[in-house]
């Protein structure tokens, strides 16, 4: 689904370039579950951000099925983003004043989906991780790892063939962040949602059917789940 193929990224900064991806080649298959570890500064979020079109590398390719994300302008990238990308990130957080369906909702209005069809697939996404009782509450009236779980349904309503996840359980306890990881995996496993997640969790990193680590920018260790047996 995505060809990464020799890509750097040097960000330019006041006390010297700092080369966040050195020459990293990556493949990631349709249907899989990626995760991506590493210490802090690896280059995680920089892979995770160029994948999907947030910002553009210095040199290299990424192809997302035929489409070459790489050579894309800014309007491009928008579309790529909306038509296939469901982003979930730490930092990112739900409007306070609107309704957990209402925060759902807002990507189908970016693709001007009706407001009848808007309410109804708003609803089905916060009911596929397990909301649906809370579609009328205000943010601030759901736990953090319901929260979580909006953020999650708003990033899936547009039903995007890729997930990028950027530490979605950092914020949460365990017990919260093996609900929201259990949240994820069933979206890969019955939905069929490629996913790349980056974290610093063990746990959560080993979820993953395919298992990356990055250092000092560059892929340090593939390690892919062996095929499940047929019976
Ligand atoms: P990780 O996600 O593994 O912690 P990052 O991709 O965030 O790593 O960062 C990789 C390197 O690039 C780090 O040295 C970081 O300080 C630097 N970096 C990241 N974003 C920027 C930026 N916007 N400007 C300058 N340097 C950056």
């Amino acid at each position: 689904m995505i060809r990464v193929a020799s890509l750097w990224k040097t960000y330019d900064r006041a006390d010297g370039p700092v080369h966040a991806l050195c020459d990293v080649s990556i493949d990631v298959e349709a249907g899989s579950f990626t995760t991506i570890a590493g210490p802090s500064g690896a280059g995680k979020s920089t892979l995770l951000l160029a994948l999907g079109g947030l910002l553009s590398a210095t040199s290299g390719e990424i192809h997302f099925r035929d489409l070459p994300i790489h050579r894309m302008g800014d309007a491009e990238l928008a579309a790529f983003r909306r038509d296939h990308v469901g982003f979930v990130m730490q930092s990112q957080s739900l409007i306070p004043y609107l309704t957990a369906r209402a925060n759902v909702a807002l990507p189908l209005a970016l693709q001007g989906v009706a407001r009848s069809e808007k309410n109804g697939r708003a609803r089905a996404a916060l009911d596929a991780v397990g909301l649906g009782d809370r579609a009328n509450h205000l943010p601030r009236e759901l736990s953090a790892g319901q929260q979580q779980r909006a953020t999650i349904a708003r990033a899936m309503v547009t039903r995007p063939a890729l997930l990028l996840a950027d530490e979605p359980t950092g914020n949460l306890d365990p017990e919260l962040a093996r609900e929201i990881l259990a949240v994820l995996r069933n979206l890969n496993r019955e939905v069929g949602t490629t996913v790349v997640m980056v974290t610093h969790s063990p746990e959560a990193a080993a979820l993953g059917t395919v298992r990356l680590r990055m250092s000092a920018g560059t892929i340090t260790t593939i390690d892919a789940a062996a095929c499940a047996s047929p019976a």
